[in-house]
């Protein structure tokens, strides 16, 4: 038999456990809607429009392009932007022009920026991996053969950004792509633990440039 006091106690304890679980659910909300909505779909082909208003504001652009920020490719620099203390991203093809502008944009500001990318297609005509390299930003690569083809960003650990699309002009302006940008603990784990096993298997460090055989032979 439960005493009245013992009964009082359990009573007390449950309505603590829910206004524990109440706070964190207000919590977490007040803190999406202050990042602005970390959870998004974004398809592709996205209508041609000028880049500039979001690359360099406060400029006047007067190209004859749509002005407008608004489409999928705005939304995606937009999203990139955002990033405050790092950028991971790992992308099998990077050549379009104003991804790789709101990257260095996040280099200069001093957002720590690591880019894993495929050997064979880094230095394809276009690519934006040397320039990237030469403003000083950590880039690595795979050395052995398949193709390193993922297509995914982690901005500040706490958001991933993935899907079919690799960050080319093809991509954005041709191709039916899609983008899913989502801030969900369990994904965000699972892509930052892929980031960093491929971060460190692709570390200059381990590369071998001879087989073991012919050292031996020599
Ligand atoms: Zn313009």
């Amino acid at each position: 038999m439960v005493s009245p006091a013992g009964c009082w106690w359990r009573r007390l304890a449950v309505a603590a456990l829910a206004v524990s679980l109440g706070l964190e659910a207000v919590y977490r909300y007040l803190r999406r809607r202050r990042r602005g909505t970390p959870r998004e779909v974004l398809f592709f082909p996205a209508p041609l429009s000028c880049s500039e208003p979001l690359l360099s504001p406060g400029t006047r652009c007067s190209c004859p392009l749509p002005h407008e920020a608004g489409g999928a490719l705005s939304q995606l620099l937009r999203r990139l932007l955002g990033a405050r203390r790092s950028l991971d991203i790992c992308v099998f093809t990077f050549s379009s022009p104003p991804l790789a502008r709101a990257v260095l944009l996040l280099h200069g500001r001093g957002v720590r920026v690591r880019v894993i990318t495929d050997s064979d297609y880094m230095a394809a005509a276009g690519s934006q991996i040397g320039a990237l390299r030469k403003a000083g930003i950590m880039v690595r690569h795979n050395q052995t053969s398949g193709f390193m083809h993922h297509k995914f960003a982690l901005l500040d650990k706490s958001i991933v950004i993935t899907g079919s699309m690799n960050w080319t002009m093809q991509a954005i302006q041709t191709n039916k792509e899609n983008v899913l940008i989502t801030d969900d603990g369990v994904c965000v784990r699972a892509y930052m633990e892929e980031f960093e096993r491929l971060w460190e298997e692709y570390d200059p460090a381990g590369y071998h440039f001879f087989p073991e055989d012919d050292k031996e032979g020599a």
